[in-house]
């Protein structure tokens, strides 16, 4: 097979889903070229914010009406690792929990744009002003391509990301069980309050988190050592304190994401850009990275459509400060702290709760000082 395109999007996920379908909307011809086939499942705690589905004009109810997993959130339950919890509450839904394997192919299909699944990268080039993508379902070209085959994707190798080497780097181990019905019954965990738990110094926690007969349980860390050992840590204390059924096998798999503004990828080039997790945007402080993905492949698009004619890395120049412009200017150095001094601040945030509240949850998790972004 070989087919000519307008743009090609590499990676099916959250953030080429985004970009396809913006540039589908406006009449440009995509392909969304994904090694998997969909539904296919992703490594992720599964919760995303009312903003997300804003975003991609989606309605929460009718996602469940149609069948799919949505959990309601309507407060968090933080603590640092052994340390004394924190609850805050809302009266309405502030987060979602979902299962990627549904959201994504449900935001896939939503982009309108035609996708060609088991279609694994093998080489992609520059020729005469197109991309030439070589894939296992046959070859694709076309003036403009979106990289967004997550944090391995072969756009950001092709740009010079050496994944595993030299980036500040989240290791991340998460596995997501369906409880029987006995187990179900049992299990003291509330969907409505997910419960995390955090490393002394903030730089990343463990949660556990029920969608309704589903469990999620996991531990990320930015830089982390042996994180299979501490995960396996956290189940065994969430057994001990009943937390946990004791019957309940946890099969846990690994996963590997940048931070934003830790992240130092090149990530535009002629005609490319890239986006989501191949360009490295998840939040710092919370580790998600379904909005930021989703909000990126709104703007990659939105500036290809402002000249679609006109793939000149001299413009394109301009993606990083509209990234800034939504995510936060990218400082080079973070302020540096003691370790004490750093521990006894994390502490003192979490354990009080108006910190908890409106810097942890809202600003952190929730991102609510930040509106759904506007249309165009
Ligand atoms: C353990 C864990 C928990 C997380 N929990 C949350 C959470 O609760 N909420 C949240 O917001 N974020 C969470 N994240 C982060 C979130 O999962 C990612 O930021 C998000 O999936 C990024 O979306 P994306 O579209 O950029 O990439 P992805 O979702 O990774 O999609 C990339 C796509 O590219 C395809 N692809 C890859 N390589 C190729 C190739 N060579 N050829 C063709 N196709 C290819 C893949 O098949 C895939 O479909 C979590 C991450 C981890 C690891």
């Amino acid at each position: 097979m070989s087919e000519r395109a307008d743009c090609l999007v590499v990676g099916g996920g959250p953030a080429g889903s985004s970009a396809a379908w913006v540039l589908a909307r406006a009449g440009l011809d995509v392909r969304v070229l994904d090694k998997a086939r969909f539904p296919r499942d992703k490594v992720c705690a599964g919760w995303v914010t009312p903003q997300v589905f804003a975003a991609r004009g989606i309605d929460p109810a009718e996602y469940a009406r149609a069948g799919h997993v949505l959990q309601p959130i309507t407060g968090f339950r933080s603590s640092l690792l052994g340390g004394r919890p924190v609850e805050v509450d809302y009266p309405e839904p502030v987060s979602y929990g979902i299962l990627r394997r549904e959201f994504d192919a449900h935001l896939l299909r939503a982009s309108g744009a035609p996708v060609v699944e088991g279609a694994a990268v093998r080489h992609l080039a520059r020729e005469r002003g197109l991309w030439r993508v070589e894939t296992e379902a046959g070859t694709f070209t076309a003036p403009w391509l979106i990289g967004a085959g997550g944090h391995f994707c072969p756009m950001a190798r092709h740009l010079g990301a050496r994944p595993g080497r030299g980036e500040a780097t989240v290791l991340a181990r998460e596995a997501e069980v369906p409880l029987s019905p006995e187990q179900a019954a049992a299990c003291p965990l509330r969907g409505e309050v997910p419960e995390l738990f955090f490393f002394p110094e903030l730089d990343g926690y463990a949660w556990v988190f029920r969608k309704g007969d589903w469990l999620n349980i996991g531990l990320g860390r930015e830089n982390g050592h042996h994180i299979a050992v501490q995960l396996d840590d956290f189940v065994a204390r969430l057994r001990q304190t009943g937390r946990l059924p004791a019957d309940l096998s946890v099969p846990a798999r690994g996963h590997a994401y940048l931070l934003y503004g830790h992240a130092r990828r090149r990530i535009f080039a002629e005609g490319a850009l890239l986006v989501g997790d191949a360009a490295g945007l998840a939040y710092p402080q919370s580790g998600e990275g379904i909005r930021p993905a989703v909000e990126s492949g709104l703007i990659a698009a939105r500036l290809i459509l402002e000249a679609p004619d006109d793939p000149r890395p001299e413009r394109l120049a301009e993606y990083p400060g509209r990234l800034a412009a939504r995510f936060g200017a990218v400082r080079d150095t973070a302020p540096w702290l003691p370790t004490g001094l750093k521990r006894r601040l994390a502490r003192w945030i979490l354990e009080t709760p108006l910190t908890n509240r409106r810097l942890v949850v809202e600003r952190w998790f929730l991102h609510r000082h930040q509106a759904v972004l506007a249309e165009g």
